[in-house]
């Protein structure tokens, strides 16, 4: 129980939310700051999008168009990486996970020079933050060639596999998850944010995930949802993201409703803030005005994601 963040929902305050301590587990590096920095630091207006994306092909176009285009390249790049420790400072995230492509590694020239960049912006912009990192693959073939080299300079915290091209097997994806297992990395994947229920079982059960990114496809499944509770395998859902995406109508019918009252663990993420413009603090504020969860489910929710460090090895 917090008096304080239960009292700022009732009273609608995003200031007092902010200065409360929250997670952001689902966060993609590059994408986490705010617009508001990316206008400040071009010194442009970003109009942010206001209607829902029919596919991700076209929410990557409107970041191309609205945002890249005024931070662009490499040094563009560490810009907006800046920016999401910027929003974590801002946002009072005590626990921050943010996952890194392997292309993002690449553009750094080495591993070594990565690490220290990032380190070294978490350190300037968002010192008090803990950070875990997350290792995204998925994108490209060819990737796991470097894993092993990634995985032994002992930084990340937890491997994300984020699926979508079908670059990889399941067969691929168990030998990488393995390696994983193998360097004390939490697993976790993208899986239901699109497709079914039964696809969240199958990958949570295949893969041995501790974690899905969204899996709200669960909640078309009471069975699939009592599994997900009984072994303790959490969601980390982005409310914001899914309604711009369409795979929810909106707050006030959101799947987080289902999945808690089945007693799945679930926190409250921001997934691409730059994109979707609804940060950590304004998703809880969100799902509270719709009449979706009360006061003290959101704060057992808060809960759950600061409870994160333990879950690390
Ligand atoms: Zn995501």
């Amino acid at each position: 129980m917090n008096d304080k963040f239960e009292m700022y929902l009732q009273e609608n305050s995003l200031k007092g939310l902010e200065s409360i301590p929250k997670s952001d587990l689902h966060s993609h590096a590059g994408r986490g700051g705010s617009i508001t920095y990316i206008e400040q630091l071009a010194n442009v207006k970003i109009t942010p999008p206001s209607e829902p994306f029919n596919s991700l092909k076209e929410m990557n176009q409107w970041l191309n168009d609205n945002v890249k285009c005024y931070c662009p390249g490499f040094s563009g790049y560490l810009k907006r990486v800046e920016a999401a420790f910027v929003q974590a400072k801002n946002d009072n995230i005590a626990v921050l996970a943010l996952s890194f492509a392997i292309d993002e590694i690449d553009a750094c020239g080495t591993i070594d020079n990565f690490i220290s960049i990032m380190d070294g912006l978490h350190k300037k912009f968002a010192p008090e933050t803990e950070f875990l990192p997350d290792l995204a693959v998925g994108y490209e073939p060819g990737e796991q060639s470097k894993l092993d080299e990634i995985f032994s300079a002992n930084w990340f915290r937890g491997i994300d596999i984020c699926n979508y091209s079908r670059c990889y097997s399941m067969n691929e994806l168990k030998k990488i998850c393995q390696k994983s297992r193998d360097s004390k990395l939490i697993l976790k994947a993208h899986i239901g944010e699109f497709g079914g229920a039964d696809d969240v079982m199958r990958y949570a059960e295949e893969l041995e995930l501790n974690q899905i990114q969204h899996g709200i496809a669960a909640a078309n499944s009471p069975q699939i949802m009592k599994w997900l509770a009984k072994h303790k395998i959490q969601l980390n859902v982005c409310p914001t993201s899914n309604i711009m995406l369409r795979n929810s109508l909106n707050y006030q019918s959101h799947q987080i409703r289902k999945l808690f009252d089945f007693g799945v663990p679930v926190t409250i993420n921001s997934d691409d803030l730059i994109i979707f413009n609804a940060t950590v603090s304004q998703e809880y504020l969100n799902l509270y005005n719709a009449g979706l969860m009360t006061a003290d489910e959101l704060n057992t929710i808060r809960l759950t994601g600061l409870n994160e460090v333990n879950n690390y090895a």
